[in-house]
């Protein structure tokens, strides 16, 4: 199974992520870990998306289209979540090619609906685990001792560069425009699923699940590999 999980900056799609990989061993595909990695690994590709990624901006369509080509074709056997890819039409289109090509289809979009103020809030006290990923919450969803990584024991806990106010405006000014069409995109293809991001993580995940439970393999028009 390969689903989408689409959504506004800050709208919990990292956060189900990483629970869809712990409960049904999934795994998570996330353009932003990915370019993340690629800038602190000093490449040439790493230096050209930092400034963009800073500013708030999408980098290059054929950038992130690259590093997921990459991963699919590594785990030719898994089953993906991908977590902020794709972002635009062109990418959307890309995915759909590449999951054909490579013998794979998209069975659910996943859109986890959030409102602009419910965002900021989440954005200003987001911080990760630096070594495992694990994401936290200044108020929802703290460490459960101040400083220490809950799942990995690591203090390694950073906020994101791009996690402040200016560049927060300029995401969401980049997911209106290019990413939410979307939306209509994948409703037109009878693969969006909406669910109220803003519940609480657990209720947001039973909500998932369910989703995924209802899906049935066998629906007539689509060809197996
Ligand atoms: P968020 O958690 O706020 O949704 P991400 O970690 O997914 O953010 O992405 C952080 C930044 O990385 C984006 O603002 C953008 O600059 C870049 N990025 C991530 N995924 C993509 C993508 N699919 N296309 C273009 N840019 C991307
Ligand atoms: P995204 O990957 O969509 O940018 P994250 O999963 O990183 O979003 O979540 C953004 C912030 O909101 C994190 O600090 C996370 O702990 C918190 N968060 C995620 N889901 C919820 C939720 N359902 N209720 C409250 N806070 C949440
Ligand atoms: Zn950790």
């Amino acid at each position: 199974m390969n689903i989408i999980l689409l959504g506004p900056p800050g709208a919990g799609k990292g956060t189900q992520a990483r629970r869809l990989e712990e409960e049904r061993g999934m795994i998570q595909l996330s353009t932003g870990d990915m370019l993340r990695e690629a800038r602190t690994s000093g490449t040439e590709m790493g230096r050209k998306v930092a400034a963009i990624m800073d500013a708030g901006e999408l980098v290059t369509d054929d950038i992130v289209i690259g590093l997921i080509e990459e991963k699919i074709k590594a785990a030719p056997n898994a089953s993906f979540i991908f977590d902020g890819f794709p972002r635009t039409l062109a990418q959307a289109d890309a995915l759909g090619e590449l999951l054909e090509r490579n013998g794979k289809k998209l069975d659910a979009v996943i859109e986890l609906r959030v409102d602009d103020d419910a965002l900021v809030k989440r954005i200003a006290g987001r911080y990760t685990c630096g070594d495992c990923g694990e994401v936290y919450h200044d108020a929802t969803k703290p460490t459960k001792v101040d400083g220490v990584c809950d799942e990995c024991g690591s203090s390694n806990l950073i906020r994101r560069a791009d996690d402040n106010e200016e560049a927060l405006k300029t995401r969401l000014m980049e997911y209106y425009k290019k990413t939410s069409p979307l939306i209509g995109y994948y409703y037109a293809k009878g693969l969006l699923h909406s669910v109220d991001g803003l519940a609480p993580i657990d209720t947001v995940a039973s909500e998932i699940a369910s989703v995924l439970d209802a899906l049935r393999p066998l629906d007539g028009n689509v060809k197996t590999p």
